[in-house]
């Protein structure tokens, strides 16, 4: 297999794995335990700590471990709904991942206000559109991804915390996608909460961290036990932790020994490729802010379900730009909210390459998507002509 969906979720780093496995035999206390062994793994929890906060420009009491990206985007939505009540609008982008999505329709069903800003056809979000939205002592928070699953687009984020702040609104970013890849400074760029989560920077699935500045206020999701400082109770998924300590060292290393514009020249190749060959090809996305990793493009009237299984038989994993819910497939809301017609969305392949990927990989999934085109316009009965248009 090549796999080449690491947006959906990356495979475990063997330094991550050896890192954790201790704590899955022999380093078993409860951290909470005033003994010696204990203590250890209160020691491994606490560096964790440390070493997710330093990706982030983070202090580490600033850090809070959950179970993932989408139990840090609930929690602090209904953090803020439950703190400042007489705040009742909360605004996203239609670009939103479905953790957010859901938790604003959840944030709506209890009475408040979701509003949704406008993006440009190129993924960011319409500046002066949220500007206008923002209302001083209405707007709570502004909820928008740092980087997009789908496309890979990047948020200005400086610009969307300078808005947001003067307007008195607070800002939590799903960095979900874009921690590990991108260099993320939370003292240079302010937000107030920021997601992140293991699985996507090559740690294991069930494993997150959210950010909360020390100059906000947090209600907890979950209560009980009283830990990480009664932010999130309940025992700490101490392997989980540990692993994404380690994968979050391991990814500031990454920033900058020149892993990303590997990666990037891998991504960058494919796409030449396959353009070269189907000069039809469509990238989503603003070409400036994208993230490194990802590829997300349409081929005008080649249906993205058809290529799936044809790529999937040449042993290549990657996506398509609609989801699969309950066996039929949607046009993806991102897209959507793009300005892509349902027809291209549903023409739409998702690439996205990790620094576990080679360039033989690249080349080998460029010639598939080639070969399953032509393959997939015989079968349509169409001319290939279409494509070079
Ligand atoms: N946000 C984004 C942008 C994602 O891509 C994902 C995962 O697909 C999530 C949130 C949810 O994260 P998790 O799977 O850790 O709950």
């Amino acid at each position: 297999m090549i796999y080449l969906d690491a947006n959906a979720t990356s495979p475990v780093d063997p330094a991550v794995l050896e890192a954790m496995l201790p704590f899955l035999r022999e380093q078993y206390a409860n951290p909470a335990a005033s003994y010696a062994a204990g203590r250890r793994v209160r020691r491994a929890i606490e560096q964790a700590r440390a070493q997710v906060a330093a990706l982030l420009g983070a202090r580490a009491g600033e850090i809070t471990f959950t179970s993932g990206g989408t139990e840090a985007i609930n929690a602090v939505h209904a953090s803020v709904r439950a703190l400042w009540p007489e705040k009742p609008v909360l605004i996203i982008t239609g670009t939103e991942h479905a953790a957010v999505l859901e938790s604003a329709r959840r944030w709506q069903a209890q009475g408040g206000e979701v509003v949704t800003a406008p993006v440009h056809p190129n993924g960011r979000v319409d500046l002066t559109a949220l500007r206008s939205l923002l209302r001083p002592g209405v707007t709570a928070l502004i909820s928008i991804m740092w980087a997009n699953n789908e496309t890979g687009v990047l948020a200005p984020m400086h610009e969307i915390v300078a808005l947001a702040h003067a307007a008195g609104a607070l800002v939590h970013t799903d960095a979900v996608q874009a921690a590990g890849k991108i260099h993320l400074d939370v003292k240079a760029t302010p937000v107030d909460f920021l997601s992140m989560s293991g699985h996507k920077m090559h740690a294991p699935k069930g494993i997150g961290a959210l950010y909360i500045s020390q100059r906000a206020r947090f209600a907890p999701l979950l209560v009980g036990g009283g830990q990480e400082s009664e932010r999130r109770s309940g025992t700490e998924n101490v392997p989980g932790i540990v692993a994404l300590g380690k994968a979050a060292e391991l990814a500031r290393q990454h920033l900058e020994d020149g892993t990303k514009s590997k990666i990037k020249a891998l991504r960058d190749r494919f796409e030449h490729l396959v353009h070269a060959a189907l000069p039809g090809m469509h990238i989503h996305g603003s070409p400036a802010h994208r993230l490194s990793t990802t590829s997300s493009f349409c081929l005008p009237d080649i249906d993205a379900a058809g290529m799936l299984i044809l790529l999937d038989q040449a042993g290549i994993a990657c996506s398509a730009g609609s989801a699969c819910h309950t066996g039929a497939l949607h046009a993806s809301p991102a897209l959507e909210a793009m300005g892509v017609s349902a027809r291209d969305a549903a023409c739409t392949l998702r690439f996205s390459f990790s620094r576990f990927n080679t360039k033989a990989d690249a080349e080998a999934a460029a010639h598939a998507v080639i070969e399953a085109a032509h393959k997939m316009r015989e079968a349509q009965g169409c001319d290939l002509a279409v494509l070079a248009h």
